[in-house]
C-alpha cells in the first residue's frame, strides 16, 4: 500500500506539488517493520500500515521541518510532535511532508515559501490552506489520510474546496507539543480523510492528554469512532447559523446547504433557525487575537536557534544579523501579521485591540452556549464559496481572510467543528463543504452526524 501510494506521489505531484519533502526509504521501512509485526502474529490496529500525508508544520525527527517558510529551510527538529509520534505507534506511515501557508497564515497555500500546491479537481485552483498541501494530497489519491491544523479554518476550508473531511476537534483534545506556533490559543491538530470514519480513527489515534502541553485536556478522548458507526441523526435537533448566509455567498454553495436540510429533515432531525449575533465579530476578533500571539511566537526565529541566518560576518551585530534574518527569511504574510500583531500589544493600544477582541471572544463563547441550550448541533456552509483561481485573491488579504469567514468562530471558542463534502455546486462544478459544529468536547456529536449525511 505505501509503494503505490509513494508511486502515485512521483505520478501525479510534478502537477499537484502537495509535498514538500518525500520520504520513500523511510516510508518503505515502516511499511515493512508493520509487515513483519503482522507476521509475527502481533494484533496490530486498523491505522497500522496506513500511509499518511503529513502536514509540514509538525516536527519529525527523521525528516526536515520547514513550516512553509524560508527562515527554517534545511533545519532539521531533533524530536517528534507528539502528534507525528501516536501516529507512528499506530503503525501509520508517514509518505512525507506536506505543503503550506507560511506558519499556517492563509487560505490558499499561496504564502508558501516553496509556491503553491494546486487542486487536483482543477490545477488552476486553489487547494485551500493553510494545510493546503495535505488537502491536496488527499484529494489527489496521494494518500488516504493526511494531517492539517486548523486556527482559523485551515482543516475545514480545505476539506471543502477539494471534496475531503475535514475535522477541527475541541481546542486542546490533542496536543500542541512540537506543532510550530502560530496561536497558540486557537491552533488545533485535525486530520483530512475521505470518510468521516476514516477521519475519526485518524483523530482517535493522536487524541488525549500530554503532559508535554499544558493546555492539553485531560479527560477521556469523546467516542468519535463508535459515533462515526452509529451515523444517525433520528430526533436530533440541529440549527442553522442564521448569520452565515446572504450576500457573499455562491449560489451554488446555498442550494447544496438548502438540500442537505432538506435531507436532514427527511432522516428525521429537527431543523431550527438559530441567531448567533456576534459570529459577525468572529473574524475582525481574530485578526486582532491570531496576528498579536504570533507577533510574540515568531519572536523565538531570532537567526541564532533555528535555520536561516544571514549576514554574520563576525562584524555585525547579534541584533544586525536577526534584522537581516527576519527580513529576507519571512515572506510578506508573515510579516503584515507581525506587525500589525506588535502594533495591538503595544502600550495604550492593548486594551482597545487585544483586550476588546478578547471581550468579544467571550461573546461569541456565550452565543454557542445559548445556541446548545436549543440545539444539539449547529450547521452552516464550510465557506462562502467553491476553490478560487490561483492568483485571484493573492494580492488582496481582506478577500482572501473572507474564505474563513464561517470556521473562525469555532476557534475562538474552541468548539468542535467538520467539515464534510456535500456536492458540487451548479456554477462550476467544484465540491461544497457543509460544516457541522458540536459542544466542547461533543465531538462525538459532529462525527455522528456526518456520517449520517455521507
Ligand atoms: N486563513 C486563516 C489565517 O490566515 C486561518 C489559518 C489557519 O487556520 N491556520 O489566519
Amino acid at each position: 500500500v505505501a509503494a503505490a501510494h509513494l508511486d502515485r506521489i512521483e505520478a501525479v505531484d510534478g502537477r499537484v506539488r502537495a509535498f514538500l519533502h518525500v520520504d520513500r526509504e523511510g516510508a518503505l521501512a515502516q511499511a515493512r517493520a508493520v509487515d513483519e509485526r503482522r507476521g509475527a502474529g502481533e494484533e496490530l490496529g486498523p491505522l497500522a500500515g496506513v500511509p499518511v500525508a503529513h502536514k509540514d508544520v509538525f516536527t519529525t525527527a527523521d525528516m526536515p521541518t520547514t513550516a512553509g517558510s524560508k527562515i527554517l529551510e534545511g533545519w532539521r527538529p531533533p524530536y517528534d510532535a507528539t502528534v507525528t509520534a501516536r501516529l507512528r505507534a499506530a503503525g501509520m506511515v508517514i509518505l512525507g511532508k506536506t505543503n503550506m501557508d507560511e506558519f499556517a497564515m492563509g487560505s490558499s497555500t499561496e504564502n508558501s515559501a516553496f509556491g503553491p500546491s494546486h487542486n487536483p479537481w482543477d490545477l488552476d485552483r486553489i487547494p485551500g490552506g493553510s494545510s493546503g498541501g495535505s488537502s491536496a494530497a488527499v484529494a489527489a489519491y496521494e494518500a488516504p489520510l493526511g494531517t492539517g491544523t486548523d486556527t482559523g479554518g485551515s482543516i475545514r476550508q480545505p476539506a471543502a474546496v477539494t471534496g475531503l473531511v475535514g475535522m477541527k476537534p475541541t481546542y486542546g483534545g490533542a496536543s500542541r507539543y512540537g506543532m510550530i506556533a502560530f496561536a497558540s490559543s486557537l491552533d488545533t491538530p485535525g486530520p483530512f480523510a475521505r470518510s468521516v470514519l476514516d477521519a475519526a480513527l485518524m483523530q482517535a489515534a493522536f487524541s488525549g492528554h500530554d503532559p508535554m502541553d499544558s493546555t492539553s485536556i485531560d479527560a477521556p478522548v469523546p467516542p468519535v469512532v463508535d459515533a462515526a458507526r452509529r451515523a444517525d441523526v433520528n430526533g436530533l435537533r440541529v440549527g442553522v447559523v442564521k448569520e452565515f448566509a446572504g450576500e457573499g455567498y455562491q449560489r451554488g454553495v446555498l442550494n447544496r446547504f438548502d438540500e442537505t436540510v432538506e435531507l436532514l429533515e427527511s432522516m428525521g432531525a429537527k431543523v431550527v433557525e438559530v441567531s448567533c449575533p456576534h459570529f459577525t465579530y468572529a473574524m475582525p476578533a481574530y485578526y486582532l487575537i491570531a496576528p498579536s500571539e504570533c507577533s510574540s511566537n515568531l519572536a523565538r526565529f531570532d537567526a541564532m536557534r533555528f535555520g536561516l541566518r544571514v549576514g554574520d560576518d563576525g562584524v555585525r551585530s547579534a541584533e544586525e544579523v536577526m534584522a537581516l534574518t527576519r527580513a529576507e527569511g519571512f515572506g510578506p504574510e508573515v510579516k503584515r501579521r507581525i506587525m500589525l500583531g506588535t502594533y495591538a500589544l503595544s502600550s495604550g493600544y492593548y486594551d482597545a485591540y487585544y483586550g476588546k477582541a478578547q471581550q468579544v471572544r467571550t461573546l461569541i463563547m456565550r452565543d454557542f452556549e445559548a445556541a446548545f441550550e436549543q440545539v444539539d448541533v449547529l450547521i452552516s456552509p464550510t465557506t462562502p464559496t467553491t476553490a478560487f483561481p490561483i492568483g485571484e485573491r493573492a494580492d488582496d488579504p481582506m478577500a482572501m481572510y473572507l474564505a474563513d469567514l464561517c470556521t473562525i468562530p469555532a476557534n475562538l471558542s474552541g468548539n468542535p467543528a467538520i467539515s464534510i463534502p456535500c456536492g458540487l455546486a451548479d456554477e462550476d462544478g467544484l465540491p461544497v463543504g457543509l460544516q457541522i459544529m458540536a459542544p466542547v468536547l461533543a465531538d462525538d456529536r459532529v462525527y455522528r452526524v456526518g456520517a449520517a449525511l455521507e
